[in-house]
């Protein structure tokens, strides 16, 4: 059997929450810049970047920043599960927001981005993006990024 030690020197890590409260029900906001301060901030050149909804009705997902595809997200995600009638739904008690958390499960809960020489190791286009379906309440995201 063989085992191998990898020692990784001068690891750093930096921890850090942003904060929502939508005035909208649904709503998708670009978050790039904001992970990119904390980016800079941590002094990573070579590591991994997570970016976690701490929520069950939100999401974090990467794409285009383009208002058309964001209306079309909209529009699929409301044939997929329609917020109303909302008593189709056997979720729906105290709070009716079942289509919530089935748009959440489609559009994910999280993102993982490369960091190179001190930046996001983002494809063409790929932006980084919070994605609200139960807005009017207080939400958090979690930024955590490790490296060296
Ligand atoms: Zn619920």
């Amino acid at each position: 059997m063989q085992v191998w030690v990898i020692i990784v020197l001068d690891m750093k890590s930096i921890t850090k929450e942003l904060t929502f409260n939508t005035k909208k029900m649904r709503e998708f906001i670009n978050i790039t810049g904001e992970v990119n301060a904390v980016l800079r901030e941590s002094g990573i050149r070579e590591g991994l970047c997570l970016v976690n909804a701490m929520h069950i009705t939100a999401s974090v997902f990467i794409n285009d920043d383009e208002s058309g595809l964001h209306q079309d997200f909209e529009t699929w995600l409301e044939k997929l599960a329609p917020h109303e009638p909302v008593s189709f739904y056997r979720h729906n008690g105290a709070e009716i927001n079942a289509d919530a958390h089935l748009k959440r499960q489609i559009m994910g809960r999280e993102v993982v981005v490369a960091v190179t020489e001190g930046k996001l190791h983002f494809g063409p286009w790929e932006q980084i993006f919070y994605g609200e379906f139960d807005g009017g309440r207080r939400k958090r995201v979690l930024i955590k990024i490790i490296g060296e």
